[in-house]
């Protein structure tokens, strides 16, 4: 019997992309925890989401029933121009590292934004536009989601007021003018042009800023602009529901081969990859027709998983957004000032969360000197200069097939490449120059995050 040879890039036709997107929550038994009111304590209502969100994605933040959603077609048609995106099989990491392991990996940094975020960014431009609004806002850390952003918004002609962390704002310049290519508008957070940052201006001058403020900032101005919304690039079950693009492709390119995979891995800062990647399968397992194991890798100096506590925590610095039941750090926390590897939000998605305390998947921690090592691997045999956020991923990936090296086993493991890091030089210069540094938190250091956690009892 001749073995099928599979080819370096499993492409799609166009004919076979999703036109639904999967909605995991609906097979889960355990559903995630609604988000709180933070002024009365109750589950947030659609009516009272869509204060804050556009409508038609407050009823997709609360579906917990629906399986599949239709993409509308003025989005497949976005997604036509840079999708779908390849899945490599990763032939020359496979043979550097001298593995009898199948890597496969889904890439995601083929779009000017250079990551996954534009899946869920033109998804929420859309709806904006549908629902006859004039403009949006958001925050930004290192860029990649204010970047997705700003091109969906100039497709659909919205406008984009994007908050930026302020020492990105600084250290990334090159990332704000590609946004102000786009027509976006981009203030450095905290700033005086809102009330929630004059009061952290003044309670911390000097500030370089976290997401956490700019969040507070970006829903501030949403909320006091007349035809304005704020849109969240991770963490909500809106952005993973959207981002099941990634998995249903990655899916179905591995059934054109009859490829199953043992393990399936992502990077974690709020969970949008992770949980988009691994939907279709983790439906599968969830309804009890396959087994997979998923791993989520974080940084060890973030460790929301891994050291985290499950439970109801505020969103944002300023705690003007809606309660989220997650493994948290609680919002009060800010890695060390060396952490350059990016996955910084201090919680996590909460469909993640609960199918983490259900034992549906794993979670590991990587330091990040080690992250850098396998980027470099990587770039150096595989071509793509990865982010260092999906370099996560990658560490784990190898080091996956490193054991499969040991015990002989042909496991296949497929990983998620969210992205590109061009913008990311510096933290690469650090890790040539043998500057970079691990730090991993002391109990003490994530004491005063875990007393910043609210007490709901629910
Ligand atoms: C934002 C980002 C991530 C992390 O976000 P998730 O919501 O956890 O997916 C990972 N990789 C890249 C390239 C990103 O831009």
């Amino acid at each position: 019997m001749s073995e099928t040879i599979i080819p370096y890039k499993i492409y799609l036709d166009e004919s076979e992309m999703p036109t639904k997107w999967y909605n995991m929550r609906a097979d889960m038994k355990n559903k995630p925890a609604p988000l709180l009111n933070p002024a009365t304590l109750e589950p947030m209502t659609v009516e009272e989401l869509s204060g804050v969100f556009c409508h038609e994605l407050a009823k997709q933040e609360v579906d917990d029933t629906t399986p599949y959603i239709e993409i509308p077609e003025e989005i497949r048609k976005f997604y036509k121009m840079y999708r779908p995106s390849p899945l490599v099989r990763a032939y020359c990491l496979e043979e550097k590292l001298q593995t009898p392991a199948k890597i496969y990996y889904k890439f995601e940094g083929n779009n000017t934004s250079g990551s996954h975020k534009l899946n869920s960014a033109i998804a929420q431009a859309y709806y904006a536009k549908k629902q006859g609004l004039k403009g949006v806002t958001t925050e930004t850390g290192a860029g990649q989601w204010g970047t997705a952003l700003s091109m969906a918004c100039a497709y659909f002609d919205l406008d984009c007021k994007v908050y930026m962390v302020k020492v990105s704002y600084e250290q990334k310049p090159f990332r704000r003018e590609v946004m102000r290519t786009y027509g976006a508008s981009v203030t450095p957070s905290p700033s005086d042009t809102t009330e929630v940052g004059k009061k952290i201006l003044k309670e911390h001058p000097g500030t370089t800023g976290s997401l956490g403020c700019a969040i507070s900032e970006a829903v501030e101005a949403a909320v006091g602009t007349e035809g304005y919304r704020y849109v969240l690039g991770s963490v909500l079950n809106q952005v993973l529901l959207h981002q099941s693009v990634i998995g249903l492709e990655t899916k179905a390119a591995l059934d054109k081969y009859n490829i199953v995979p043992d393990i399936i891995i992502g990077c974690a800062g709020g969970g949008s990859n992770l949980g988009g990647l691994i939907s279709p399968f983790m439906g599968e397992k969830l309804k009890g027709e396959k087994n997979y194991r998923i791993i989520a890798v974080e940084p060890a100096s973030c460790p929301s998983f891994t050291r985290g506590k499950f439970a109801y925590d505020f969103c944002d610095t300023g705690k003007v957004c809606p309660l989220a039941k997650m493994y948290t750090l609680g919002s009060g926390f800010i890695p060390s000032a060396n952490h350059a590897g990016g996955l910084r939000y201090h919680g996590m998605s909460s469909t993640l969360s609960q199918l983490y305390d259900d034992g549906l998947m794993e979670a590991v921690s990587v330091e990040q000197t080690a992250v850098f090592e396998a980027a470099t691997q990587f770039a150096r045999v595989e071509g793509i200069l990865p982010a260092p956020e999906s370099s996560h991923a990658i560490r784990v990936a190898i080091d996956e097939a490193l054991k499969c090296k040991e015990t002989g086993e042909e496991k296949t493991i497929v990983f998620g490449l969210t992205g590109t890091g061009y913008f990311d030089m510096v933290a690469y210069q650090k890790y040539n120059d043998g500057e970079m540094s691990d730090y991993i938190p002391t109990d003490e250091d994530l004491k005063p995050g875990f007393d910043s956690l609210p007490n709901v009892n629910r």
